[in-house]
């Protein structure tokens, strides 16, 4: 018997024949050539598993192949997905959707010159950190504010501007990693200040904060949200006014690492109370870090608000060009806070908040309505509430109720249709949970509806 190996053809023959002709238009032909190379290179592979079912029946067959490798390296790496987790702030799937003026903003800002650094009045330089200058201070009441990279840019920037070469009073329950690696203490040694740790873990006093500043060299107090973990029982903190006090009194920078950036009434979300950026300010924080795309609901952005002199120290620090933001973030930024003018117009305009007070009775409308457009045979599907979260490092512990749709299929695992829906050139993300396949509908949006329904179905049948 031959090697089956030997009996592949040849790399010239394939694209001399009938059936390449569409390929070779449809791509350039060094692309054709690669991908035919690889193909045999895979048909190869495969022999050795499978022997000689693995070779291409006829021409047709090879150009089949050779077709699907070159459209599936045509995908773009980063691409847009449909998020079924209802994790509304998912950082992996890219954290906050953005709006519809938004979007037009950013791309107005990438089609063509814009005045980034140009001063139209006098015409000549002027300087990136003007623009969403005034609308944070309107929204928020800072005296001054500075858009960075993110908020993690935001806190080095701001440490090192206070506090390099000194020490900065951290709480021993504000000791935390916020997630992707964003540890406290690291950023902190990073930006030149020494870690001085207060208190304990659950308990931490004003009186720890005093007697900790005495005698030492310190700069700045540094308070951080515990934004994606609570912690309950025995516990206590200092309010954010007594601390204000004591850094006045000791001539002391305090520093708040907010980070979730809710900008909205978090009553009006359904959400249990959380620290927002201008109370903090009112109680008398030097200056507060916030995220862009968090609960604020826009682009990634690490935003510090705060005291005019204390900003205006932070923008001239050379660190400030390493975190420095780009055109197309901040149009999306102006684009996403002019709606935070008129609260409601945030609520109905900006995605994240949308889904977050998209009322039950819609969810449940648009899963029934999923559910039985679903082709049948393939899948058991049955409509379920359940439970979502806020995600992206926010609302520890808040569950937001939902409506779901869960599928069994029938022929295969759940987990191989996940995978499938993954598979799909416009992706679906989605849980798996108790053998079932979970399709939450907060977290989409409802024009995606009649997309979802499609790449169910297509994924199921792919599976069956
Ligand atoms: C999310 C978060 C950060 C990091 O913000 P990025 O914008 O992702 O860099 C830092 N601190 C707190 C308290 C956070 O919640």
């Amino acid at each position: 018997m031959t090697d089956p190996r030997r009996n592949l053809p040849g790399v010239d023959v394939l694209l001399a024949s009938e059936a390449f002709r569409p390929v070779l238009a449809d791509y350039p032909r060094g692309r054709v050539v690669a991908a035919v190379r690889d193909a045999l290179v895979l048909a190869r592979g495969e022999i050795g598993a499978l022997g000689e079912a693995a070779v291409p029946a006829d021409d047709a067959e090879w150009a089949r192949r050779v077709g699907d490798l070159l459209s599936v390296r045509d995908l773009p790496s980063l691409r847009g997905v449909i998020n079924a987790t209802g994790v509304i702030l998912h950082t992996n799937l890219g954290r906050a959707p953005l709006s519809q003026a938004a979007r037009a903003a950013m791309v107005g800002a990438g089609r063509g010159y814009s005045n980034l650094e140009f001063d139209l009045d006098k015409g000549e330089r002027g300087s990136r950190y003007v623009h969403c200058v005034d609308l944070l201070k309107e929204l928020t009441g800072a005296q001054d504010a500075l858009v960075v990279n993110n908020n993690a840019a935001a806190v080095v920037l701001a440490l090192n501007s206070m506090a390099a070469g000194r020490e900065v009073l951290v709480s021993r329950g504000e000791l935390v990693e916020i997630g992707g690696g964003f540890r406290i203490p690291d950023m902190l040694s990073r930006s030149g200040a020494v870690l001085k740790e207060v208190g304990t873990t659950n308990r931490t006093r004003l009186e720890d904060y005093r007697e900790a500043a005495e005698g030492g060299s310190v700069g700045a107090i540094l308070k951080v949200h515990r934004s994606n973990f609570r912690i309950s029982g025995f516990t206590e903190e200092v309010k954010i006014s007594d601390l204000a006090a004591l850094a006045d009194e000791l001539g002391l920078f305090l520093f708040y690492d907010l980070g979730s950036g809710l900008l909205a009434d978090p009553g009006k979300l359904g959400l249990p109370p959380e620290p927002r950026a201008h109370e903090s300010l009112l109680a008398g924080v030097h200056a507060v870090a916030i995220s862009g795309d968090k609960l604020l609901g826009g682009p990634q952005a690490g935003i510090i608000l705060g005291d005019g002199e204390v900003v205006g120290a932070m923008r001239k620090n050379p660190l400030c060009r390493a975190f420095r933001v780009d055109k197309v973030t901040l149009a999306g930024l102006e684009a996403t806070l002019r709606h935070y003018l008129d609260e409601d117009e945030a609520l109905r305009e900006i995605p994240a908040l949308r889904m977050l007070s998209a009322p039950l009775d819609d969810l449940a409308v648009r899963a029934q309505r999923l559910c039985q457009e679903l082709v049948e045979g393939v899948a058991k599907a049955r409509v379920a509430e359940g439970s979502g979260v806020v995600g992206g490092g926010t609302c520890p512990g808040v569950d937001l109720p939902t409506w779901t749709v869960r599928l069994r299929p029938i022929d295969a695992s759940p987990r191989a249709l996940a995978k499938e829906l993954r598979s799909l050139p416009r992706p679906v993300v989605v849980r798996v949970e108790d053998e079932e396949v979970v399709i939450d509908m907060r977290t989409v949006e409802p024009d995606e509806d009649a997309f979802l329904l499609a790449a169910l179905n297509q994924a199921s049948e792919a599976c069956g």
